[in-house]
Order: C-alpha cells, then structure tokens, then sequence
C-alpha cells in the first residue's frame, strides 16, 4: 500500500465541510475590508524565496523543499505567501492600477519541519498583503481583520501581541548593541544563534532554544533604541488599536521568524492548553524594503497569515461545529430495470431545476435503498415500482413527517419546489432551501 508522505494528511469528505466554511467565512471577511483574492503558483522560481544569502530564518535556509524541474532550473514549492504575492504584484505590474493593493490568498504551503501537533509539511494558510501605503493605520486595519476572523470563529482567549523593530537606523543600532551583548555569551549559543550573531543577530531573540536562558532577561530591548519616527510609528498603530477596543500586549522580544520585517510584528496567541508551544493562530508584520529588495518599485507593505489547521483545531475545541451535515433533497428509490429508467429521467429535471438528488445504482433490494436514503440525510424519499410505472405514478416520502402520497411521476420537481417554498417540510429546511 502507498501511504501519504511523512507531515501531509487527507482531508476526507466529512471534514471538508470544515474547511470550505472556514474559506467562506475568510472570503466574506476579506470582502467587508476590500481585499481581492489573488492566486499565486505553488512553485517558483527558487529565486523567489533564496534571495538574500544572509537570510538566516530556518523556514528559509533549512525547510524549503527545493527542486530542479526537467531544464534543470532551480524551483521552490512556497514555504510562504506573501514573496509569491510580491513577485505577481511586481510582475503583473498591480501598482499602475491602483495606488494601494489589498490583497488576500488561501492555499497550501510546504515546509521540510519535524511534524508535530499543528505542525505539518503541507499545510493551508489565509494570508492578506496591503501594498503600498506606509500609515500605520494599514497595520493596525491588518491586525482588526486578523481579530474579526478570530472573533468571526467564536474562538475565545486569543491575545495580540505586538511589538516594533523599527526602521532601518533602530536596527541597525539595535543590531550592533545585541552583537556586543550576545559576544559575551558566545559560549552559551546554540550553533544557530551564533550563526544569527554574524548574519542577523535579531534573530536570536526568536530562538527556541536560547530564549529561555538567564542572559537572555538582560539582552537589550529594541524600545531603546527606536527613532523618533519608529516611536512614532509605533504609537499611532497602538492608538488605533485602542480606538478599535482591540486589546493587545507589547512583547519586547517579539521579532518574528522572517528577516524581511520592519516596524509593526505581531501574532495572535491563543491560550488553550490543548495547542501546547503551537499556539500562534496566526501573525505578520510590515515589511518595506521586501518589494525593492525583489526588484520592483520602492513600494510598503503589511501583511498576516494564519494557518487554517489551527484556526480548525481552535474552533472545535470552543465547541464550534463548521462541519454542517449533508443532506440531499430527493433520494430515488427504483424497483426494477423499467423504473430505473424512468427515475434517471426524472431525476436529471430535478438536478436542472438545482435539488440535490442521487439513487441507487447497484440494483439492490428496497431496504438497502431504504438505508441509502437515510444515509444520505434526504428530505425525500420518491419510491417507483412496476404498478405506480403503469399508471405514470410516483410514492414520494417526507421523510421527517413519515407522510407519504402518490403524484404523477412527472410532478416529482415541482411538488418537492412548492414543499420547500411552503416551509411545511421541516424545521431545518431554512437551510436546504432552493436558491
Ligand atoms: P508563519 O508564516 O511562520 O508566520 O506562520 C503563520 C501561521 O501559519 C502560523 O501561525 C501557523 O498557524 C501556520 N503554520 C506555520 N507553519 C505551519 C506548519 N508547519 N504546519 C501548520 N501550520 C503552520
């Protein structure tokens, strides 16, 4: 048997529900903040995500799946969306259109990682990028959506925490006063760390495994070290969240795991116990320079992405059900070959007419139909046999009331349209109505 590869998963039918609803509810979202779908490839040029040799993120460096295609170029399977984003938004020249690009994207991202609980190689993101405006009010709009799609779930006890790395001279300053900080402790790094030390050492401040160590408390703090413009900055994203009553915590050591970050990051954390250390539903930042550094013209930009297997993890454990059952409107039961034919006919006017319809088609006896019926959760059971065939007739079942009639075989559509409408059916049928 060939099984699945190592950190992947099906999403089988009965999960499916979950995931669509989530995409809808995102989509009607991105709708209420104006920002348009865009779909990137799944693979590009390895150009896209390799840019920088400095890159010191271990998405970048150590979790790509990167691949020669069969004219031996270089290709990269997206770890991310937003470098995607940015290439189509330089490539297809977005910025003529419109002064600022609001832009979102749902879909698959891979990374080589150790899989764990909310950790897997392919895994489905939501993300949005608002390209071209540096006012903090973007970010600050950014973070709301991110709130609003938590709120939107009914997932309780998420917390945004926010911090600032500034602009180029805050880091630069930042970077040089944690190089001499961390120098002392060059023994107590892991090797990562002290490659970050060299490369980008920010970075160290997102390390797993160095965080937790007692030199770390007196490391220092980028708030030291800001502008005037990055305060200022700063401020005016946090006053906009007040104005918005989107509570939030300032996380001095937040940095985020990408290298191209400016100003505003930030991630939503979720207390729930069950998440253990994968408790980040989702998180982002500004990034100014990232559209420059691809080339393209000196364009600002903010962006978040939220993992879709977490927000699902999240829902069902505050007991939110995104998995509506499936139902169909009519399920045909035939008795014979005659009959058979008779209900593919009739069966094809209720499917162009928009009910949801099946039957059997293994020739089995009425209870295995009967049971089918059931499985399928139909509204209708339409039942034909040799006599109602003779007669052009046709037994139809409201399978909630137990009531059943005989109509002509030619009615079936029509008279399963008039229950809907009357709203005599069934007290869920709100829902199954035809549109
Ligand atoms: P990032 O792009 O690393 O900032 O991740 C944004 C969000 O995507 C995270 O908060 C997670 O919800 C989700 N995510 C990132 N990596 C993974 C992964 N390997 N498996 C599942 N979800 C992930």
């Amino acid at each position: 048997m060939i099984s699945k590869p190592k950190g992947t998963y099906d999403v089988l039918p009965d999960e499916v529900k979950s995931w669509t609803k989530l995409e809808s509810t995102i989509r009607k979202l991105c709708q209420i903040y104006n920002y348009k779908e865009i779909r990137t490839p799944i693979f590009e040029s390895g150009k896209v995500f390799h840019r920088d040799v400095n890159d010191t993120s271990d998405m970048v460096t150590k979790e790509t799946y990167d691949f020669k295609d069969r004219s031996d170029r270089d290709m990269t399977l997206r770890p991310e969306g937003t470098a995607g984003v940015v290439r189509a938004f330089i490539e297809n020249k977005l910025y003529v259109s419109a002064p600022v690009s609001k832009l979102f994207y749902i879909g698959p991202m891979f990374r080589y990682e150790r899989p764990q609980k909310g950790r897997t190689r392919q895994f489905s993101q939501f993300g949005v990028e608002a390209l071209g405006s540096n006012s903090p009010y973007m970010d600050a709009e950014v973070i709301s959506l991110g709130t609003s799609l938590i709120k939107a779930l009914g997932i309780r006890g998420v917390k945004v925490k926010i911090n600032t790395i500034g602009d180029k001279e805050t880091r630069d300053r930042y970077r040089q006063a944690l190089v001499e900080y961390f120098n002392q402790y060059k023994d107590e790094l892991c090797s990562d760390c002290l490659n970050r030390l060299e490369k980008n050492p920010l970075r160290i401040l997102d390390c797993k495994i160095d965080r937790d160590k007692e030199f770390f408390k007196n490391a220092p703090k980028i708030k030291d070290y800001l502008t005037p413009a990055s305060v200022s900055h700063f401020e005016a994203v946090i006053e906009a969240l007040k104005s918005m009553k989107i509570d939030y915590e300032i996380e001095d050591n937040l940095v985020r795991g990408l290298d191209y970050y400016s100003h505003t990051v930030f991630e939503l954390e979720a207390d729930i116990p069950e998440f253990g250390a994968q408790n980040v539903l989702g998180g982002g930042g500004r990034y100014d320079t990232l559209v420059k550094d691809m080339d393209g013209p000196d364009t600002p930009g903010v962006g978040m992405g939220f993992g879709f297997d977490r927000l699902l993890l999240a829902c069902s454990l505050a007991g939110k059900n995104l998995n509506s059952k499936d139902y169909l409107h009519v399920y045909f039961i035939a008795l014979g070959e005659e009959a058979r034919k008779a209900v593919i006919s009739q069966m094809n006017v209720c499917r162009i007419g928009g009910l949801f319809c099946d039957m059997d088609y293994l020739g089995r006896g009425l209870k295995s139909q009967f049971k089918s019926a059931d499985a399928n959760n139909a509204m209708f059971t339409c039942i034909l046999g040799d006599d109602e065939l003779k007669n052009f007739k046709i037994n139809i079942k409201n399978n909630e009331t137990e009531e059943q009639e005989t109509i002509s075989l030619y009615d079936v559509y029509p008279y399963v349209l008039n229950k809907l409408n009357s709203k005599s059916v069934c007290a869920g049928c709100k829902e199954k109505e035809v549109k």
